[in-house]
């Protein structure tokens, strides 16, 4: 077996590497199969406090950094397992944890440490306004102690399977602010309280298994003690979260491309063809040392980016460099992994064309490749902006 991969918080990574064991390749499958949700596969990291790594110890979690959150990911998707169904659980609660009042804290953070609640959906993206998030159109209006919230979202994550969402919202009109980005306000809702009453939940089926979904508000009433922070301060807030979120889903990306090296490496000792292993071949060895190499240098930008986001520096730029080199990282082992695999791998047994399919999203999704490269030329090279 190959020396590659990070030993930062070994005793995390272990755990993790002996937990994912229990949830093997089959179990994957089956799901994907079915489109089903891994209630057990979350249930289990829930209880055993992987999920609530990043919430401060005096709120029962275990107060570590996204160091710590980068191994619990990073290890289940080296392990053929996937937390796209259960990263939000970890980072979805900065934003409460940062701009919430102390009664919202005291209040939610333990709950969503012990998996009392659960925290796992985020909804940004509307089906009018794509990335360009201050176009926004889904409007809450205040009515006395009330928001009355109309509009609607798409690929919002895990609404099925949480209880709480933090819902990006618009509370007057983007020709009415001074900036774009101001008047948006986030809410927290109680999905248990909603759905059925204002709020609609429509699945979405797509190529891979992430309990996605569109959401229909119809005069959704959401208490404003349920607004984080300032009305009309909203953006702001949810540029750290998603941060955050850049970096994690990084690790993933990160776990992932070990994934493919673990398997092409192993297939390619084992295969015999023209009576010697394949790997034997330069054309089947150096995609798999490219791979390597890339994932590497991905890897020390996500934790550059991690370092710098812990420390409380700005880090947009580099939490957007680490999702980038990642998700492509990640994506170029997938598909070395497919072709070292010949047929086999796409036999769904072997579980690289499922794998293939889940990182190819990572390009796509918290934030797409283009957007990245925009914000790096724009903000980093000050180049003119041509949106
Ligand atoms: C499976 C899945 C799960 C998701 N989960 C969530 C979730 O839980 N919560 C949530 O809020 N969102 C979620 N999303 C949405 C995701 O964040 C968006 O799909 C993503 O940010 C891209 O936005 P878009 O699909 O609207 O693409 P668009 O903004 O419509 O862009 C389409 C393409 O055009 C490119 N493009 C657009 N503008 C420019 C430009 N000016 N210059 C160059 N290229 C440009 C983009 O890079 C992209 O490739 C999810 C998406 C998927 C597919």
């Amino acid at each position: 077996m190959t020396a590659q991969g990070d030993e930062t918080f070994p005793e995390i990574r272990d755990s993790v590497r002996k937990l994912c064991t229990r949830f093997p390749g089959e179990y994957w499958r089956a799901l994907d199969r079915e489109r089903a949700y891994p209630t057990e596969f979350v249930r289990t990291l829930t209880h055993e406090g992987f999920l609530s790594v990043l919430i401060p110890e005096e709120f029962g979690g275990s107060g570590l950094g996204l160091g710590a959150g980068l191994a619990v990911l990073e290890e289940i998707h080296r392990s053929g397992c996937n937390g796209g169904a259960c990263h939000a659980q970890m980072y979805t609660m900065g934003t409460v944890l940062r701009h919430g009042s102390a009664a919202q804290k005291q209040f939610y953070l333990p709950k969503i440490a012990s998996g009392e609640l659960r925290l796992q959906a985020f909804g940004v993206t509307e089906p009018t306004s794509g990335t360009d998030t201050t176009r926004i159109r889904t409007f809450a209006k205040r009515v006395g102690d009330k928001y009355i919230v109309n509009g609607q979202k798409i690929w919002i994550s895990r609404v099925e399977h949480s209880d709480l969402m933090v819902l990006l919202v618009r509370t007057s009109p983007r020709e009415d602010s001074a900036k774009p980005s101001d008047g948006m306000t986030v809410l927290l809702v109680d999905l248990r309280e909603a759905v059925g009453h204002g709020l609609t939940v429509r699945p979405i089926r797509t190529m891979i298994n992430h309990a996605t979904t569109e959401l229909f508000f119809d005069d959704l009433e959401v208490p404003v003690t349920n607004r984080i922070g300032e009305e009309g301060k909203g953006f702001r807030y949810i540029l750290d979260g998603m941060n955050a979120e850049r970096i994690l889903i990084a690790g993933e990306c990160i776990g992932d491309g070990r994934f493919f090296i673990d398997r092409a490496g192993a297939y390619a000792r084992d295969r015999s063809v023209f009576g010697r292993p394949i790997g034997e071949n330069q054309g089947i060895q150096f995609p798999i040392a490219r791979a390597y190499v890339q994932v590497s240098a991905a890897s020390e930008m996500v934790k550059k980016a991690a370092a710098m986001f812990d420390a409380g520096k700005p880090c947009g730029t580099e939490a957007n460099m680490a999702k980038l080199l990642a998700s492509e990282a990640a994506w170029f082992a997938a598909d070395m992994c497919i072709q070292t695999h010949g047929g086999f791998g796409f036999a769904e047994e072997f579980d690289i064309e499922r794998k293939f399919r889940e990182t190819r999203l990572y390009q796509v999704a918290p934030i797409s490749t283009n957007l990245i490269l925009s914000h790096v030329a724009t903000h980093v090279l000050d180049l003119p902006k041509s949106f």
